[in-house]
């Protein structure tokens, strides 16, 4: 689905943003760290009704002012629950959606930054192999009619990443690497499981060798076993190729094994980011307690005593005032009702966006 936004919407919604306060993501970052992405307050707003006379009148707020950095060769995993923008995150990123507002800096192997945001179509098209995306579900993402070989083969060809009369060994050298067996060149996707059908996937995408794999929700249509399976042919991947992953789930117990860095995001923001180990064993935003709360506990002596949040998701077509959180939030304060809190960094960082931290700050 793309979504393009006229000027009239534009000087509408530049005027919505200006007359709105949100929760302030700012992160610094290391000029000593080689960063493959840095994303900067991004905006993602959907027009959803126009006046009579074709003024935009409300926007759907899909993700509303988010910041981070990934750091080449690692993956940082962006968890919340369905409906905070994550998807939409990693879309925007992909320039499958022209970008609201904010900036997304693309930097290759050789330094060269790309300003995903205001790149036009044709100057995106050399970074096509560059950025990959995993779908989640492996079903509908394999072209039915379409042998293995014959879906893996036409990006290489497309983009011609090896001569034409290498593709063949390069492809089944790849089949190889992602655990496929040399004569499932020939078969189609019908005839495999689901954690085949995401190995498949997974070779189309590293086919063309890309830097950053934007998964989403790769692993959510599997059995637990074969989760496993995928999660570390990714992580070996990672290893082997170097690549980076920005790693998409509602599931906590999934990203804390392939994340070095987590991102919470709630109602298009991120409310808490910090190193796996920060966010998994001290979660400090009230809505991370809450998600870490349902994790299954690998012990049978402990009980996961699930934290049950008040109330449904608010739309994020009418947020609520002040912090996001404070409808279903048992730590809420008179503060939280009208003041969006501000992001900020408790420890080395670890960043939380919450009021109990406002005196905090590192
Ligand atoms: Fe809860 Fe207030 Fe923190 Fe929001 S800012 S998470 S409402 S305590």
């Amino acid at each position: 689905m793309k979504k393009e936004i006229s000027s009239v919407e534009n000087d509408a919604l530049q005027q919505n943003i200006e007359n709105e306060s949100t929760t302030t993501n700012t992160f610094d970052y290391d000029e000593s760290k080689d960063y493959i992405l840095r994303v900067r307050n991004l905006k993602q707003y959907f027009p959803i009704s126009k006046s009579m006379f074709g003024k935009v009148e409300a926007y759907l707020k899909a993700v509303d002012g988010v910041s981070f950095n990934l750091e080449r060769g690692k993956t940082i995993g962006i968890v919340g629950e369905s409906g905070c923008g994550k998807t939409t995150l990693g879309r925007t990123i992909l320039r499958l959606y022209d970008i609201t507002e904010g900036s997304a800096i693309y930097t290759d192997d050789n330094g060269k930054e790309y300003e995903l945001a205001t790149l036009k179509r044709k100057e995106l098209q050399p970074l096509r192999t560059e950025l990959q995306l995993v779908f989640q579900d492996p079903y509908s993402s394999l072209p039915p009619r379409m042998t293995v070989g014959a879906i893996i083969s036409e990006a290489v060809r497309v983009h011609n990443v090896v001569p034409k009369e290498e593709v063949h060994d390069y492809v089944l050298n790849v089949m190889k690497r992602c655990g496929l067996q040399p004569h499932y060149y020939d078969r189609y996707p019908h005839e495999f499981s689901g954690g085949q059908r995401q190995r498949i996937c997974i070779a189309r995408a590293l086919a063309v060798k890309p830097k950053l794999v934007i998964c989403d929700e790769p692993v959510s249509a599997l059995d637990v076993s074969i989760q496993a399976q995928v999660i570390n042919l990714l992580k070996k991947l990672q290893r082997e190729e170097g690549i980076s992953y920005m790693f998409i789930s509602h599931d906590l117990s999934v990203v804390k094994y392939i994340s070095d860095t987590i991102a919470v995001m709630y109602l298009g923001n991120i409310v808490e980011m910090g190193t796996a180990a920060d966010i998994c064993t001290e979660p400090k935003h009230p809505y991370t307690q809450a998600l870490f709360s349902a994790v299954p506990v690998p012990n049978p002596h402990r009980k996961a005593e699930p934290e049950m949040l008040d109330g449904e998701l608010p739309s994020p077509a009418n947020p609520p005032k002040g912090c996001k959180f404070h409808t279903r939030c048992k730590h809420c304060m008179a503060i939280c009702e009208e003041n969006a809190p501000e992001m900020r960094e408790i420890s080395k960082g670890h960043f939380v966006s919450c009021h109990l931290f406002d005196n905090e700050e590192k």
